[in-house]
């Protein structure tokens, strides 16, 4: 068995554990659950608070370009990881589908909001230490954290945009790049190794010169893991 056999193999396996255990959904639903619960639990806290419209105007660009930037890294991490036997596997294993079947089954978007913050498992951690903190940060920082965790959720309605809904007013979004652009995303999926931001994807300049630089691109390497795979692994999307 080559290499790449071992890699398919060892991914079917992740998928399957993916697919048969039900502990996968509901670690994904609990992660879902802290991660909207602390952001919409940080909203009340928070807006108790007094700070100037300039400072919210403030905390918001540096959350937006923070959150454009942290998750491109984190899907630049993701899609070039082929760790499948360790805990996290079939939540790898899954993630690189999106590359496979790129479009969503649509759903209303609060809905999508809701489950797809349940893939962000680095920030239910540190949404939880937040709260616990949260009378110990300056409002700046906690109002900034609060708006990065809500814009890194956002940024997956922002993916799902580019692959599912034409509208008016999302379309417009897009051509401003206040969201993700179409055509800016569709390089990811269409050439090798870049335009992982997707927020809006400001910092992909940024991330293309890191990815260069750390990673030998998705295209032949992980695409190739789930070539023979052929369960349904996307119901969730
Ligand atoms: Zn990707
Ligand atoms: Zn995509």
């Amino acid at each position: 068995m080559n290499q790449l056999e071992i890699k398919q193999l060892s991914f079917n396996k992740a998928m399957l554990l993916y697919e048969e255990k039900k502990f996968y959904k509901t670690f994904s639903k609990i992660i879902s659950i802290i991660n909207v619960g602390g952001q919409i639990l940080m909203i009340i806290f928070l807006f108790k608070n007094n700070m100037s419209f300039l400072k919210h105007l403030l905390s918001f660009g540096i959350a937006y370009i923070l959150a454009d930037f942290w998750n491109g890294l984190v899907h630049m991490y993701m899609d070039n990881n082929d760790k499948y036997d360790g805990f996290f596997g079939p939540f790898i294993a899954s993630f690189h589908l999106h590359h496979k079947t790129p479009l969503y089954k649509k759903k209303p978007v609060l809905l999508v909001y809701f489950d797809e913050s349940g893939s962000k498992i680095w920030m239910a951690p540190l949404e939880i230490l937040t709260l616990l903190l949260v009378t110990k940060l300056s409002i700046f920082l906690s109002f900034t954290l609060m708006y990065f965790f809500i814009l890194s959720s956002f940024a997956e309605l922002s993916h799902y945009f580019c692959h599912t809904i034409d509208g008016k007013i999302v379309n417009f979004m897009q051509k401003i790049k206040i969201i993700l652009n179409k055509k800016h995303h569709a390089k990811h999926h269409v050439c090798d190794n870049i335009n992982y931001a997707f927020l809006n994807g400001m910092s992909d300049p940024l991330i293309n010169i890191i990815a260069k630089r750390f990673y030998k691109g998705y295209k032949n390497d992980t695409d190739k893991h789930y070539e023979v795979y052929v369960g349904k692994g996307t119901e969730n999307r």
